[in-house]
């Protein structure tokens, strides 16, 4: 019999595969991934600086023991090159040694890719994303290139630019402020959080990072990045020039479907998935930062919350009862220390307005639907520990 692959070795492959053997202990199992297939959790990489922790005190589980607790055959370092949907079959790629592999059963967990503007200059090519181990290494190198191994936590104070106010903008800001580091923040929007958090608590975000030391650039893009012999010269389109050590840009991740969209699987803003998170082709799921859910009214849901709730129902379609996704409501926790905060956001069709609570100190925030449900809400600093209370009175 041929096994049941999985493609990517992030939270979402490796969770769907821990969900899959409690239910099933026997089927084969090939996991294939580009990278070395070590488990983390992705989420620390926003927080690790502030917590002194280097790149290898984040691997939570060597690749090699999960491999073997979970009894998967473990193919990292190998890139799916290509999926031949009638054949069930893959083309894989591993030292520069071509493969066929064919599978029963297929899950994409491809994860996403940061998405990128041009920016001109003679060091354009120096601006960095982080969305993996491997990148928050390399960036975690240049902080510190006075550390004598991967281990050391040491950190030398430098200046990074960060390019996006959005969710992981704000946390490295914060986190990269608390290691001693300057913070330079640029985005096009004139407050933080902009798409995601009503005006009132954005602008209680950008007071808490201001008064923790972060200098903020709204309403500016970056345009050029240029290197001398020891630093960055960063133009902003407001004319502005700021001297930085690095460019980090967090303006965003997109699905990665480029795979998908070659073997000729429906895609839209990720693959596309129906409620059992089946793609458009037999034998074919897709989970986690690269599908486009139907239990989700169509949108990408790039948490962990989400994947953790696909692998379930994922695992038990794939162990033979079909099981639709159901999400609950997942808030998700923005990890600003200056200024923690709890969100749920509403379907973006959504029709509604966000409210303060009058009596709340400036910390509550909801958003009602014409009929004045809740749809949303947002809590902030000490009301964030009424997560819970707030989540039951929300409506789906
Ligand atoms: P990934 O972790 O990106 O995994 C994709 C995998 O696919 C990788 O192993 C890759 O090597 C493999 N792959 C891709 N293409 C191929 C190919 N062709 N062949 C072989 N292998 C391939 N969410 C929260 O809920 N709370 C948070 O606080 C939070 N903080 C975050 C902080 C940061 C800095 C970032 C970047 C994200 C954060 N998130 C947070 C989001 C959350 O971490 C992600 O939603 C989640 O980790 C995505 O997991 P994934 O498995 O879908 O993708």
């Amino acid at each position: 019999m041929n096994p049941l692959i999985i493609i990517g070795a992030g939270l979402a492959g490796w969770t769907t595969v821990r969900e899959f053997r409690k239910l099933d202990t026997t089927t084969p199992i090939v996991l294939v991934t580009s990278d070395n297939g070590d488990f983390y959790a992705k989420p620390s990489l926003s927080n690790a600086f502030g917590q002194k922790r280097s790149p290898a005190q984040l691997v939570t589980t060597p690749a090699a023991k999960m491999a073997e607790t979970q009894n998967v055959t473990l193919m990292a370092h190998t890139r799916v090159e290509a999926i031949d949907t009638a054949a069930q079959t893959l083309q894989l790629s591993h030292a520069g040694a071509s493969t066929t592999l064919a599978y029963s059963q297929l899950v994409l967990a491809l994860g996403a890719q940061p998405i990128r503007v041009p920016v001109q200059g003679n060091a354009a090519n120096q601006v960095r994303s982080i969305n993996s181990l491997d990148d928050f290494s390399s960036f975690h190198s240049a902080l510190s290139p006075h550390a004598e191994s991967a281990e050391s936590s040491e950190i030398d104070s430098k200046t990074v630019l960060i390019m996006g106010a959005g969710l992981i903008g704000c946390e490295f800001a914060n986190d990269l402020l608390q290691a001693g580091h300057t913070v330079h923040v640029v985005d096009p929007a004139t407050r933080p959080l902009a798409l995601l958090l009503p005006e009132g608590a954005g602008l209680q975000l950008q007071q808490a990072l201001a008064a923790l030391g972060v200098t903020w650039h709204f309403g500016a893009t970056v345009q050029a990045v240029d290197a001398d012999a020891t630093r960055l010269a960063v133009r902003l389109s407001d004319g502005s020039v700021v001297q930085a050590d690095a460019v980090l840009s967090a303006i965003g991740l997109r699905a990665d479907t480029t795979l998908a969209v070659a073997a000729g699987l429906q895609c839209e803003r990720g693959i596309v998935v129906n409620d059992l998170l089946q793609t458009s082709a037999a034998h074919v799921y897709a989970l986690g930062d690269c599908a486009q859910y139907a239990s989700a009214g169509q949108r990408t849901l790039p948490y962990v919350m989400p994947i953790m709730n696909a692998a379930r129902a994922l695992a038990a379609t794939l162990a033979g009862t079909a099981t639709p996704l159901v999400f609950p409501l997942m808030p998700v926790s923005v990890k600003t220390p200056a200024l923690p905060l709890v969100v749920s956001t509403a379907h973006p069709a959504q029709a509604g307005l966000w409210q303060a609570d009058a009596d709340a100190a400036d910390g509550v925030w909801r958003f009602l639907d014409p009929e004045g449900a809740q749809r949303g809400f947002v809590l902030a600093g000490k009301h964030t520990a009424r997560r819970m209370e707030l989540a039951k009175l929300t409506l789906l």
